[in-house]
């Protein structure tokens, strides 16, 4: 039989026990979620971390509990700075993985552990923010930090209802949703803009928010060719400009 200290209370041991087997023996909490006793350990989850003192330095090492077998006269802590900070780090990489996991958010809080804000999807890619600013024109998006994260929020009043922020979001958290003649245009649950939608002259199907339609023909007013299709739908624009162009190609007689 072996002697181990865990927390300042001195234990007796089997030689090839580990450090978790000691310790669940004694009820002596250490979180797990790749442990099974039918199973060798592989400490892949990380969560069992434990402080053990160097026997040369008396140092303070971290190791992972269920892979660590006991030496005699061995002293382990469960708890301590550098055991949460170990922890912290092994629960922040699992919710990583599987952020869906209640279980593991649970775990996470039992051991004082803030699991943190669940993902909301986006990747910050800035790539909606960009588009709205630097091609479509409105800047009505902007990254703004809330709990110490950022988040991708509109800037009031500012949207034009184009819609391009969702087409080029590649996790599709911006979503655009058309109802009846209403546009909505949301990030997560924030409505990032509201619009009626105008019904295209040619065939009547709605098409387009009247601010998204005054935008393009302001930006495109000195262009004569396009902007006398503004009030058509694009298949119907381009149905009307083929036709013009193949009349303007026929010879005159
Ligand atoms: S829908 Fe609104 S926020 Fe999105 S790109 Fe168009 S103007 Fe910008």
């Amino acid at each position: 039989m072996l002697k181990v200290t865990i927390d300042g209370r001195t234990w007796e041991a089997e030689e090839d026990m580990t450090v978790l087997q000691v310790a669940k023996a004694h009820d002596i909490r250490i979180p797990t979620l790749c442990y099974h006793p039918a199973l060798r350990p592989s400490g892949s989850c990380r969560l069992c971390a434990v402080e053990v003192a160097s026997r040369s330095t008396g140092q303070p090492i971290t190791m992972l509990a269920c892979v660590l077998r006991v030496k005699d006269g061995m002293q382990i802590q469960t708890q301590g700075k550098e055991v949460q900070r170990a922890r912290t780090k092994a629960f922040k990489s699992l919710l990583q993985m599987a952020p869906q996991a209640q279980s593991i958010v649970n775990l996470a809080r039992s051991y004082d552990i803030d699991p943190g804000p669940p993902p909301d999807g986006c990747i910050r890619c800035h790539l909606c923010i960009r588009v709205c600013k630097e091609i479509v024109g409105p800047g009505a998006l902007k990254m703004e930090k809330r709990d110490g994260r950022n988040y991708v929020v509109p800037l009031e009043g500012l949207c034009i209802g184009c819609g391009t922020c969702a087409n080029i979001c590649p996790t599709q958290v911006i979503r655009v949703e058309d109802r009846e003649n209403i546009r909505t245009i949301s990030i997560r649950d924030e409505v990032i803009g509201k619009h009626p939608l105008e019904r295209c002259e040619g065939c009547g199907r709605l098409y387009a928010t009247p601010r998204f339609l005054d935008h393009i023909h302001r930006r495109t007013a000195s262009h004569t060719d396009v902007k006398s299709f503004h009030n058509y739908c694009p298949t119907c624009a381009k149905l009307f400009s083929d036709r013009i162009k193949s009349q303007s190609a026929r010879p005159r007689k």
